[in-house]
Parts: C-alpha cells; structure tokens; sequence
C-alpha cells in the first residue's frame, strides 16, 4: 500500500496488515475483552514514521489509535477498521545523571524508565505496575510511590515533544507553547502524538520498605480508623494502602521509598493498629518494589474496574468500603483498595496543570479479572455495586482509571474551568477530533 503521505518501503518501522505477522500481537491489549481488528498497524520507529501514520489516516479518513503500554481498560489504542499508531518500537530512555534528566520516548514502558534511572540511584514518579506505558500514564497524571515525594509524573516532565493532528513536530515547556504545556499535564491523549518526555530525576536511592498488617473482616473497622488516622501525619516517604481481596481479609499498611531505617521508625504506630493474623514488613529494591504487582496486574484476562477520589474517608465511607456494594458473604466481590495522595501531589498549584483534584485524600479502585466471557455480566455489575457504595463519598476521579464512564466521566474527572480551558485548546490544536480513542475532550464546533 503507497499513499501520498506514506510509502511503507521508507518507514523506519513497519506497516502491518491483517494477517501478517505481528498483527495478532499488536492488536492485543492488557485488556482481553478487547477484540478489535485495525486496518492496518504502524509499528513507528522514528518522529517521521508517526507524521507518515498521522498524515495518512487523515488522507484515508481512518480512525486514529495510539499505543504505547497497552494498559487502557477500554483498549482505546485499538481501532476497529481503523490505523493503529503502535509505538513500541520508540521505547528508548536516555539519561544524564550529572542533570537529572531522562529522556523518554513515546512508546516506552516504566520498566525502562525506572531501570534507566535506577542505574544512577535516581527515579521519577512512575506506577505500580512496570508494564504500564509511560505514554498514557503520564499525560493522564501518573501517580506511583514517590508522588507524594516528588509530584505525579506529570509534574516531573520538564518538556514534550508533540506531532500534531495536522503532522507537524511542536515542542511544550515552560516557554515554548506553554498552553499546550499545561494541556499535557493531565489532558490525556486529546492533543497529538507524544514522541518524547523529559523528566526531572531525583537521587531516590535504590532501597525501599513495604509494611502489610491484614485483620480479618469483622475486626478490620477499628485497625481502619487508626491507619486512616495515621495517614494523615505520615511523613512524605510513605504511601498509606489498603487492601481487600478475595479471601476477605483487609490489608493496612504502607510504602516506603528511601532509608529503610527510617521506615522502621514508623512501626511501633503501625503496631497499634491491632491484633493481626498476619504482619509482613519487606525491603525489596526500588525495582523490584516497581515490579511487585506485575503478575496481579498482568495481560491477558478480561477486565473491569471503576474508581473515585475521595477527599476525607469518613467512618461511614471505612463501613462502605468493607461491605464493598454486598450484604452477603463476599463471593464474586471485586478486589478494593485505597492508595494515599497528599505531599507533594497538592503542593503544586492548582492552576498549574489540566490535571484537576489536588486536594484528593485517598484515591479509591476496585476492580476484577476473569477468563470466561460467561462472567462478564456478573463481574461488570458486582465492580458497579462496589463503587456505587463509595460514590456517596467521592469527590472526583481519575481520568487514568475511567473505564465505561463516558462524557460524564470525563466531567467528574476535570474541574469546570479546567474542562473549559481543555475544550479551548483541543479545539486550536485538533479541531476535527482525530485524536478521539481517548477519554475524550470534544472541540468547540
Ligand atoms: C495493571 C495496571 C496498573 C496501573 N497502575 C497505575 C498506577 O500505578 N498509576 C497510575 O497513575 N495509573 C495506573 N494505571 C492506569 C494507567 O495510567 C492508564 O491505564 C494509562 O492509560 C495506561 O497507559 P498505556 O500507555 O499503558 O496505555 P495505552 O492503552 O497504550 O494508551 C492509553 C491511551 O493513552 C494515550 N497515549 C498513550 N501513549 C501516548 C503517547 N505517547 N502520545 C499520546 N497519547 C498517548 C492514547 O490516548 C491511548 O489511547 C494502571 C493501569 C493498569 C492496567
């Protein structure tokens, strides 16, 4: 296939078509419910072959997806009879230790980034899981244990480099485009193709602590309070967590980035939490602290999962996360859990990026994995129970956890006069929508 825009024979990468090989892999996401075929795949090695794939969807009038770690819940990379911009091939990362910056390209997974960084002893803000693309989780916020420390990733990237709607490179930093700098932080996928992040790296060391104290159900209320309570003096190194799986035990405790010895300091408080039937205090490395949840989050089951930011966790909102949506034995519930913000996420002003709900407290998710379609229904609805037990407490969401939420999802997930502001630029950078298989912010007409 040869068109104006893009002849496959000058690629950098690679067009792949149905039936070719790759094409099976690049079209599978994180999310196994999701069965789309594109039309065709870029694979994109180079900043030319994402203006080529960019150009050419346009000239073919195709649905435009973008992809980099795959994590979306929805699949939003893959589009059906659409082109697929698959970006993995542009997974490089680059670092200057004497600066502090690393130097990330679009398609690149956090593994990468933090084993870069790592190498020096420095790191950046990344999730919880390594598999997880940099691309998607940054433009949306980016939160991770050293958030609270440093800022979400978002609030660590020194500069963008963008190809636009129409195919042309711009670059966004405090100076140049500082509009779509902000728009960047937090707007999601809405205004281009992010071919390169730079970010600030910070001297994190390579050590870290995990404390995990599980109650069971019926004893877990009052040790819940106390964490909660906890919480709120916690020094900046720890990430409170809670946890409830399918055992129905409840998990209390937190991550720590940094000394451990200082870590051990907050202990004795943590043991008087209560009587547990099960206490683990851990020091994995850094990476390996980043990589410890990436078999539960892994590829291949099907998938669904709601989520809420909550601004206080009342004792009313503790009795709604227990009963997670059910009265009934806690068969089928989905896992939940609680993750802290606070630090250095609500230093940041909040006019300073897209990104909205600063002054969140805890960010609540709850969510289930399965193999067999037959479960889709009663899965779908028992994640549905459980968050609509918390929404009475919810003061916002994540954009990076919306899954089927819709318009009205991207309403809680941004203030009004944020959403105004995106709305205006999306409408001066992407006004016919082409970057639209995201969590969409619609152009003025
Ligand atoms: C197992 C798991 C763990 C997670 N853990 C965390 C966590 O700890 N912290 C957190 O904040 N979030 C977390 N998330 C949520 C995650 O941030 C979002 O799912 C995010 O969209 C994933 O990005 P991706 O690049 O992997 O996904 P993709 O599906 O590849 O991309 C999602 C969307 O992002 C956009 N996009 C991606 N890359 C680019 C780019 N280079 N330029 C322009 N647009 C781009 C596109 O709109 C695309 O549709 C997790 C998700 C999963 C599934």
């Amino acid at each position: 296939m040869t068109t104006t825009a893009m002849n496959p024979g000058r690629l950098d990468g690679r067009l792949v078509l149905p039936g070719e090989a790759g094409y099976d892999e690049a079209r599978t996401v994180w999310n196994a419910m999701v069965d789309r075929r594109p039309r065709m795949v870029v694979r994109c090695a180079s900043v030319g072959d994402v203006v080529a794939a960019v150009r050419t969807a346009r000239e073919l009038d195709l649905e435009l997806g973008v992809r980099c770690g795959g994590h979306s819940a929805l699949g939003l990379a893959v589009p059906d009879d659409g082109l697929m911009v698959d970006l993995r091939p542009m997974g490089g990362v680059r670092v200057d230790p004497v600066r502090r910056r690393a130097w990330v390209q679009g398609g690149a997974l956090l593994g990468a980034l933090d084993r870069e960084a790592q190498r020096y002893g420095l790191a950046t803000t990344a999730g919880n899981v390594s598999h997880t693309g940099v691309g998607g989780l940054t433009l949306g916020g980016g939160m991770g244990w050293l958030a609270r420390q440093y800022g979400l990733a978002c609030d660590n990237v020194a500069s963008f480099t963008m190809v636009t709607a129409d195919g042309d490179v711009v670059h966004a930093s405090p100076t140049e485009n500082p509009d779509l700098f902000w728009g960047l932080r937090g707007g999601g996928g809405n205004f281009g193709i992010v071919t390169e992040f730079e970010f600030r790296l910070h001297p994190v060391g390579t050590r870290a602590l995990v404390a995990e104290y599980t109650f069971p159900l019926d004893r877990a209320l009052p040790a819940f309070r106390h964490w909660r309570d906890l919480n709120a003096e916690a020094p900046r190194q720890a990430t409170f967590t809670a946890s409830l799986g399918g055992d129905g035990q409840v998990v209390l405790g937190f991550v720590w980035v940094g000394d451990p010895a200082e870590a051990r300091k907050l202990l004795p408080a943590m043991r008087g939490l209560g009587r547990t039937v099960a206490t683990r205090v851990h020091e994995p490395s850094y990476v390996e602290l980043q990589r410890q949840d990436d078999t539960t989050g892994r590829h291949a089951l099907r998938r669904y999962s709601k989520g809420h930011y909550l601004r206080r966790l009342p004792d009313e909102a503790i009795e709604a996360f227990l009963l997670r949506g059910s009265t009934g034995s806690g068969e089928g519930l989905p896992n939940a859990g609680l993750q802290a913000y606070g630090g250095a996420i609500s230093d940041v002003p909040d006019d300073e990026t897209a990104f909205s709900h600063r002054g969140t407290v805890f960010e609540f998710g709850c969510g289930t994995g399965w193999t067999d379609p037959a479960e889709d229904a009663a899965r779908k609805a028992s994640a549905r129970r459980c968050a609509a037990a918390l929404a009475p407490f919810a003061s916002g969401v994540y954009v990076n956890a919306l899954s089927d939420d819709g318009a009205e999802g991207v309403r809680r997930a941004y203030s009004p006069d944020k959403l105004a502001r995106l709305t205006t630029l999306k409408t001066a950078y992407d006004p016919h929508n082409v970057f639209h298989l995201n969590h969409n912010i619609r152009p003025a007409r």
